[in-house]
């Protein structure tokens, strides 16, 4: 496990937060706990992570998320970062 300490320490929290930042996106609410920054298909996904107040890179190795800022490949951001893409693969692009 990492040493991060973000709220976001689960792929099932990862994929909560998403549901929370989905409903939340358009409404600006500030109740969530990630900010997406930047995205690029299968390249990487630039994140704000309110409960470490950092940057948090998400690239993909081979196809697969891989968080770069806390090395491994189940955290939050990770299961975040794989329903964005699961987001961005029905619509063509991802509205943040
Ligand atoms: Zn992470």
């Amino acid at each position: 496990m990492s040493d991060i300490n973000s709220e976001l320490d689960t792929l099932d929290t990862g994929t909560m937060e998403f549901m929370r930042w989905l409903v939340n996106k358009d409404t600006n609410s500030g109740s969530t706990i990630i900010i997406v920054k930047d995205y690029l298909d299968n390249k990487y996904v630039i994140l704000f992570d309110k409960s470490i107040s950092k940057d948090v890179i998400v690239g993909y190795r081979e196809g697969m998320p891989w968080c770069v800022t806390c090395n491994t490949d189940d955290c939050g951001h990770v299961g975040f970062a794989i329903c964005l893409k699961q987001n961005y693969d029905r619509d063509g692009q991802v509205i943040f």
